[in-house]
């Protein structure tokens, strides 16, 4: 492919010396869990997303998962979530025994639709789980607003939303607790698996540390059935290199979505919808079109790669079949599925190649 999807290894190559000597540091301390990185990282990190508290955590399901814990839920509870996610979200309510339930996005920001939250409360629900799905901050005002009325807790899945700020302050202690995914392909992307929760509730906080070591506070003694759901200190030291590039990365991305944005308007196009409010970090750059699948091959055939975001959404997915939820039950959500485009973009990408991705596209829009 001529133009990547997203380039891995060039985002790596500009901080490799960085990257090596941070790991190699670390694999010379003789600390392999826990220890100075993964405290440092999680200090430096709280102090990004303006939170007073972070924890790492294996990885972004599992933040979620804890999450859920640490608030108490399980079997019984209903938790509101989007329709429309990375079915990792909804894994995370079933994991820990409670049902997910559904509600459709609003059809221009592809974010839980407040409007909608209400009528899908009962006396069940217990949290509700919005996404900043493609990097753009879902409208938190109303949600925790109603949130409040009905006594329910907040858990934002920001896994794709790194650095994004909703009315000025970035996403991470908005509601009472933030989970963060550091898969590789991320805004911020460790080399392998990692993530993180961060909150203002020291109480949360606290008990989530303790929930992701055996549920132990003090060694060999364990006062919560708990898990294994550490951050590496290799990641730890790795990520603590790459966010100090995270706003370079994700100001490169916002160029790129500008391209695209200018290049692309006044076609048969529908792109990015950008409330007053928001200020997203373009994880993805989506567009849709109803002959998605005959674009998506006239740029492949040019050698620009693109992706779906995602192709089945959760609720038709065989693994919640049990569920029973219909075709048809969450239009949004299907007419996503099915037209939704993600472009090229990523922290390495040059401008010229957005230039020609858009180019190609609006020589195909010609053709349809
Ligand atoms: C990536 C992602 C997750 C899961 O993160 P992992 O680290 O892969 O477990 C959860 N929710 C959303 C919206 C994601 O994009």
């Amino acid at each position: 492919m001529t133009v990547k999807f997203l380039d891995l290894k060039a985002s790596f190559e500009e901080v490799q010396t960085e990257i090596a000597d941070a790991v190699l540091a670390t694999l010379q301390s003789g600390q392999y869990i826990g220890g100075p990185e993964v405290e440092l990282f999680e200090s430096e990190f709280a102090a990004y997303v303006e939170a007073d508290h972070c924890v790492g955590v294996a990885n972004g399901m599992d933040a979620i998962f804890l999450a859920l814990k640490a608030l108490g839920i399980g079997p019984g509870d209903e938790v509101i979530v989007p329709s429309n996610t990375f079915i990792a979200t909804w894994l995370a309510v079933t994991q820990c025994g409670a049902v997910p339930v559904a509600v459709e996005p609003d059809d221009q920001t592809y974010n839980i639709n407040p409007a909608l939250i209400e009528d899908a409360v009962t006396e069940r629900t217990t949290a509700i789980v919005p996404v900043h799905l493609y990097g753009l901050p879902a409208d938190l005002d109303p949600i925790l607003a109603i949130a409040r009325k009905h006594g329910l807790r907040v858990i934002e899945d920001a896994a794709q939303a790194h650095g994004a700020r909703y009315k000025g302050r970035r996403i991470g202690s908005h509601g009472d607790i933030v989970t963060w995914s550091f898969y590789p392909g991320k805004n911020l992307g460790a080399f392998g698996d990692g993530g993180a929760i961060s909150t203002n509730d020291s109480e949360l906080a606290d008990r989530i540390e303790m929930l992701r070591n055996y549920g132990s506070r003090q060694r060999y003694y364990n006062e919560a059935v708990g898990y294994n759901s550490r951050l590496d200190s290799l990641q730890a030291a790795a990520l603590r290199v790459k966010l100090r590039y995270l706003d370079m990365w994700n100001e490169r991305r916002r160029v790129l979505a500008n391209i695209y944005s200018e290049a692309l308007r006044e076609t048969s196009l529908r792109l990015p919808v950008l409330p007053s409010w928001a200020e997203p970090v373009w994880h993805l750059y989506c567009v849709r079109h109803i002959q998605r699948d005959g674009l998506r091959e006239y740029l492949s055939a040019r050698e620009i790669e693109t992706l779906i975001h995602y192709p089945v959404p959760p609720h038709r997915q065989k693994a919640f079949e049990h569920m029973n939820i219909g075709e048809g039950a969450f239009p949004i959500t299907e007419a996503m599925a099915a037209q939704l485009i993600s472009l090229p973009i990523g922290p390495t990408m040059k401008a010229h190649d957005a230039r020609r991705v858009a180019n190609e596209i609006r020589s195909a829009l010609e053709l349809m």
